[in-house]
């Protein structure tokens, strides 16, 4: 962390700044010249705010060079991130991977016959809602535990992996009992108390990126679930709100990019909760691949038009398997077989 004090600040201020600084354990590398008073902060700075330092007296400007979040920096792991599930799929290693599915559970026919033709597609990875976060409360709010066991019984059957949103920490034993990725929904990516349950947690955890949520406040939560002991979280990128309303969000490809940078983790991107419309899903997860996401994760129905929840933006299942098609053989020339 850099400090520069204002031009008028006294030798006092300085001192009084840097003793704090010092009590606290860190070190202070001064690169003050004639006309200016500036120094380094030397030490963990991931435990220092920006507002503890513009505090006090004297300082005109503090700036921060190292990222505030440790475990999820490439600094503190260089190589990627690999998530193996009990199926024996891996999510972050050279083949991207489709998670596809219901939005919401509604029914076991419902459900058998979406898995029935995943399977059939070579999909490994069974996504559906049973606990929905739904804007409105007189809307469908999901079946609950028997959304859950549904899951657990058809993906069972196909040697599928099960990923499903959990809406509170109470309800953990639960989603560890029924499922092999939590998933945590954009409305709680900053649910913090929520986030350090799950780190306690041995499953791997899919962290959505929030609806307003800045890359770094997104790594941050993931921090908290790092933290708190549990290294297995894959970030999703789900569209973030912008101005723009003919999508439903606007999807950020180049976040995919920023994380590979910034981090280990695995990031998959969404194209359905991003665009709101199943025109789109198809061209964007094709882009998505092409920038390098580890999956996607897509909604499929069975009968859209009388979904009880995202029918607007879930594919029909044959235009699943047309699109499913086109993205093996572009990932097939991306030298990244999708999986
Ligand atoms: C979902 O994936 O079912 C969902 C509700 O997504 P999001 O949290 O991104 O809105
Ligand atoms: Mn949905």
């Amino acid at each position: 962390m850099i400090v520069k004090m204002k031009r008028t600040s006294t030798q006092a201020e300085y001192d009084n700044l840097v003793n704090a600084l010092k009590n606290r354990g860190f070190s202070i590398k001064d690169v003050s010249s004639e006309t200016v008073r500036i120094f380094g902060i030397i030490g963990d700075t991931a435990t220092l705010e920006l507002t503890d330092v513009k505090a006090f007296d004297g300082v005109e400007q503090v700036i921060r060079v190292q990222t505030p979040f440790k475990q999820a920096s490439r600094t503190f792991k260089e190589s990627d991130t690999v998530i193996t599930l009990p199926n024996g799929v891996h999510i972050g290693k050279d083949h991207p991977v489709m998670i596809a599915g219901p939005c919401s559970v509604e029914s076991s026919a419902q459900l058998k016959a979406i898995a029935g033709s995943l399977f059939k597609q070579g999909i490994r990875i069974l996504r559906g809602g049973a606990f929905k976060p739904r804007t409105s409360p007189y809307t469908f709010q999901g079946l609950g535990e028997e959304g859950l066991l549904l899951l657990r019984e058809v993906a069972d059957q196909y040697a599928m992996a099960v990923i499903s949103e959990i809406p509170s920490s109470e309800l953990l034993p639960l989603f560890e009992k029924y499922v092999d990725i939590i998933q945590v929904g954009a409305r709680n990516m900053q649910n913090f108390q929520l986030l350090k349950v799950l780190g306690q947690s041995k499953k791997p955890i899919m962290l959505k990126r929030g609806l307003s949520a800045t890359i770094e406040e997104w790594l941050m939560s993931a921090e908290y679930i790092l933290s708190q002991g549990n290294p297995n979280v894959i970030l999703c990128e789900r569209g973030i709100r912008t101005f723009e309303t003919y999508t439903r969000n606007t999807l950020d490809l180049s976040a995919v990019l920023a994380i590979k940078e910034l981090s280990h983790l695995p990031v998959i991107v969404d194209p359905s909760h991003a665009s709101g419309r199943w025109t789109m899903i198809g061209p964007l997860s094709k882009a998505a691949l092409s920038v390098g996401a580890d999956g996607l994760m897509v909604e499929v129905h069975n009968d859209p038009e009388n979904a009880l929840s995202d029918g607007a933006q879930s594919l029909k299942i044959h235009r699943f398997d047309t699109m499913m098609e086109e993205l093996k053989s572009l990932s097939e020339s991306l030298r990244r077989p999708l999986i």
